[in-house]
């Protein structure tokens, strides 16, 4: 029996979802065509775009389906010319995208330093701001709808990095004022390789794929149907159940509770706002690669620093960033849970943990 504790990096696809996929896939039919087929195919894919839509308590008109939220970070990061602000915590497919532009600091706690935000306004004359809502690796919150409002003030563009925040915590693209918001369906319990970008109304949407004028000509390429339909269901579902996502808590500190009794552990962002579902934490003197294969070997599935950049054997830029030094960045372990995760899962993570000994 193996216990997944890596939902960060993709969660399991919710049951309900493959029956759906299924189904689509069964049925075809291409989205564009007039015909029944077309147009049963069309109907999964406006009705999963309200189902997003309703996620991010925006409207349907606004969402452009893409590939995943490294394409709709792609679409807003390369299509604008900058300067472009991002923090230093941000996700490979924004920081990678925007060599070279201005950094906002982050402070040891995993939130951005509103301090050095005014001064970057200030000073520095930013086109776009980009901030991730929910940190990937370590599940810290932060304050998107005061950062937004900041932006709004200064006529700035606001892009948020929802990914990790979907079925986590209520995403509201008014509220936060966003001009950009990218999702990913396999964060959700919807399959890799789809995802939305949702654009404020009247901001021009840069394009990054040309062709066909699919997606009201906003992104070319004929739709992936079945993906579609499934992401709009589990996006449907993980705004249903997110009152529930509160039990993993619970979890999250019985795990905590345990590791905290090695001597020199450090949970990141303990202490400030973060999701339920997330733990980060350094155990000293160990390595966490070793640690993650002792893991693996005992059926646990959990992550290195962050999954994302898996194979590449650096120190998390995200825990460097909140002034973690080398050391304890490169003996880093993220847990990760989800809609599925059980009581069995923690107590065979701390069953194996009691026979690793970190
Ligand atoms: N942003 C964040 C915060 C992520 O965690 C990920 C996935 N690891 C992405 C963007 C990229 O999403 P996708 O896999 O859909 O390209």
């Amino acid at each position: 029996m193996v216990a997944y504790l890596d939902y960060n990096a993709t969660t399991p696809i919710r049951p309900e979802v493959i029956e759906l996929i299924g189904r689509v896939l069964r049925e075809g039919g291409n989205p564009s065509s007039q015909h029944a087929c077309g147009r049963n195919a069309r109907k999964y894919i406006e009705d999963a775009r309200e189902q997003v839509a309703n996620l991010v308590n925006y409207k349907s008109e606004n969402v452009i389906f893409t590939s995943g939220a490294t394409e709709g970070n792609n679409m807003v990061l390369q299509g604008h010319e900058g300067p472009i602000a991002v923090t230093d915590f941000e996700h490979p497919s924004v920081w990678n995208v925007i060599d070279g532009d201005i950094k906002i600091k982050v402070r040891p706690n995993g939130l951005i330093d509103l301090e050095d935000l005014d001064d970057v306004i200030n000073l520095k004359n930013p086109k776009l701001i980009s901030v991730m809502a929910v940190n990937n690796e370590t599940g810290v919150i932060q304050p998107i709808a005061q950062i937004g409002r900041l932006c709004r003030e200064k006529g700035i563009l606001f892009h948020v990095d929802a990914v990790q925040a979907a079925g986590k915590i209520e995403i509201d693209f008014e509220r936060w004022h966003c001009d950009f918001l990218s999702l990913s369906g396999h964060k959700c319990g919807a399959p890799q390789g789809v995802g939305a970008l949702i654009f404020r109304s009247k901001t021009p949407v840069p394009k990054l794929i040309k062709g066909g004028g699919q997606e009201r000509r906003q992104r070319a390429g004929t739709e992936n149907t079945a993906s579609i339909a499934g992401f709009g269901l589990a996006a449907h579902m993980a705004k249903t159940e997110l009152s529930e996502f509160k039990r993993l808590g619970a979890f999250r500190d019985q795990i905590e509770r345990t590791i905290e009794k090695v001597t020199g552990v450090m949970i990141h962002g303990a202490g400030t706002p973060r999701v339920y579902s997330t733990s980060c934490f350094s155990v000293p003197n160990t390595d966490a690669q070793t640690l993650m294969m002792q893991f693996d070997i005992e059926g646990i599935c959990l992550s290195s620093g962050s999954a994302c950049s898996s194979g590449v054997l650096k120190p998390s830029h995200v825990l460097k960033s909140m002034g973690v030094d080398d050391q304890m960045a490169s003996s880093a372990l993220r847990i990760s849970m989800g809609w599925n995760t059980t009581q069995s899962d923690v107590d065979a993570f701390l069953s194996a943990w009691q026979n690793i000994k970190p």
